[in-house]
């Protein structure tokens, strides 16, 4: 079996795989905390890394028929939720390109994010600018 890359979500809250610990999706894209899975308590987000699709089905959920996709961790291949394909009733449609995210296949990690390269700049920027002070208040 090839080595598998894994994506690294940089934001301080993700979602990973509660098996493998891969990142699946960043906390600032759950749009809903309230939606009910095949397991419980699941959460709606507008995007996901380290996830691949399984057989799209037609099912029929507590607000409808729906066609959906299973979603998979990419890396140790457990399902995780699904992905809304398509919603038969359009007060639902506005779940299409979204997913589901099993709250009990899931894990949260709050992880520290590294400084940003542009706010290293800007401080040497300012740095700079107050050697320049200094020297010019010493002439
Ligand atoms: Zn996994």
């Amino acid at each position: 079996m090839g080595v598998m890359l894994q994506e690294f979500i940089e934001a301080p809250s993700v979602y990973a795989c509660l098996i493998c610990r891969a990142h699946i999706a960043k906390r600032d894209d759950v749009i809903s905390r309230t939606f009910q899975g095949r397991l419980g308590r699941a959460y709606l987000t507008e995007s996901v890394v380290n996830a691949r699709l399984g057989e799209g089905e037609d099912r029929l959920l507590m607000t409808g028929m729906h066609t959906v996709c299973n979603l998979h961790c990419r890396l140790c291949d457990s399902v995780i939720g699904w992905k809304y394909v398509h919603a038969f009733d359009k007060s639902q449609q506005y779940k299409e390109g979204r997913y589901v995210l099993e709250q009990s296949r899931i894990y949260s990690i709050d992880q520290p994010v590294e400084v940003s390269a542009d706010v290293h700049l800007l401080q040497l920027a300012s740095c700079e600018l107050g050697a320049d002070v200094t020297s010019s208040m010493m002439i």
